[in-house]
């Protein structure tokens, strides 16, 4: 494991349960899940045929395992969990992508959910050291009336953790102007969305001029169209990248035709992220080794992607100063 302090800055709390996790929960909870949901200590989803229905599988298997989430107490194990194991590759920041969607379907409000959120990374945080904010998320296919009443939702409750907004879900669902309002309501500084991994470059156009948005959820299919890498190198775009995931999700067929390394040498800010580890048996410090591993990355220039983490991420100047000193 590289020594290199990590930085996660793309991970959804629900994709970071644990298959040990939904066991305990799914007891604790009294729901039964499907037997072959799990598998030698894996999640047991991926399909042998085409991408569609890979990610089918995957949402399958996810909505399965998410769906043991029922209380307050649930949420806090869940990001204690995920944050004590992330300190232990040597992870220094997290920001989780949060949802009141999925928090409304564990019968929790959204200031509920909040509270256990904090609980549990306050717990991580008094242990490890470990720092983490929280992307209060609306979930594109939901709809853009659904994606108001999050905007909404966190507007009226603000919290200290929650420092951006952001979209998920369905890239190609809808248009990106259908989301502006509830971007505009949620009255936060800052902003990421999906964009460039289910869709191409034009999702990645329409995120950045009609949603304003400069970081971007995946952001890898920029690499089909050199005018767009030209522009977003010229905005100091920074894409999320979550190289586990795409080849999971066959976004990409391989390593080698993944655009991580290119992306990194034509000079895009370029971050990593786990999405959902669990899901794709991976972490971010899993991560941080493929790149190394994989795609040549040097000590050196993984420090350099933790800097650029740590540079974009959504804390105040106070938060970067120190994260910077500890990269
Ligand atoms: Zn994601």
């Amino acid at each position: 494991m590289s020594r290199v302090s990590k930085v996660d800055l793309h991970v959804h709390l629900e994709g970071t349960i644990t298959p040990a996790m939904v066991v305990r929960l799914a007891a604790r909870n009294k729901i039964v899940v499907p037997d072959d949901l799990m598998k030698d200590g894996h999640f047991n989803w991926r399909a042998d045929g085409a991408a569609a229905g890979n990610l089918m599988a995957f949402l399958r298997a996810y909505d399965h395992a998410t769906s043991v989430m029922k209380c307050a107490a649930d949420y806090t194990d869940i990001t204690y969990d995920y944050l004590k194991r992330s300190a232990d590759e040597g992870c220094i920041y997290a920001e989780i992508t949060i949802s009141a969607d999925h928090g409304a379907m564990a019968g929790l409000a959204y200031p509920e959910m909040l509270a256990a959120i904090a609980a549990g990374y306050e717990k991580a945080r008094e242990e490890t050291g470990i720092e983490a904010r929280l992307i209060s998320t609306c979930v594109r296919h939901f709809g853009p009336e659904g994606a108001l009443k999050v905007g909404k939702l966190t507007r009226d409750h603000p919290h200290p953790l929650v420092t951006a907004f952001g979209m998920a879900g369905d890239e190609n669902a809808y248009t990106a102007a259908d989301f502006k309002p509830a971007f505009d309501i949620s009255g936060l500084p800052h902003r990421t969305a999906h964009a460039g991994e289910a869709a191409g470059p034009a999702s990645i156009r329409a995120a950045r001029d009609v949603l304003k948005v400069r970081r971007f959820g995946h952001m890898v299919r920029a690499s089909e169209d050199t005018t767009l890498m030209e522009e977003l190198k010229a905005i100091n775009a920074v894409p999320e990248v979550c190289v586990s995931s795409n080849i999971a999700l066959r976004v990409y067929k391989d390593y080698a035709a993944h655009p991580l390394r290119r992306s990194f040498d034509y000079g895009l800010k370029v971050t990593l992220g786990s999405d959902d580890p669990t899901f794709f048996s991976t972490s971010i410090g899993r991560e941080y080794r493929i790149a190394q591993e994989q795609f040549g990355f040097s000590d050196k220039e993984l420090r350099q992607i933790s800097r650029n983490a740590v540079e974009e991420a959504f804390v105040d100047e106070k938060a970067r100063a120190r994260l910077l000193a500890a990269v």
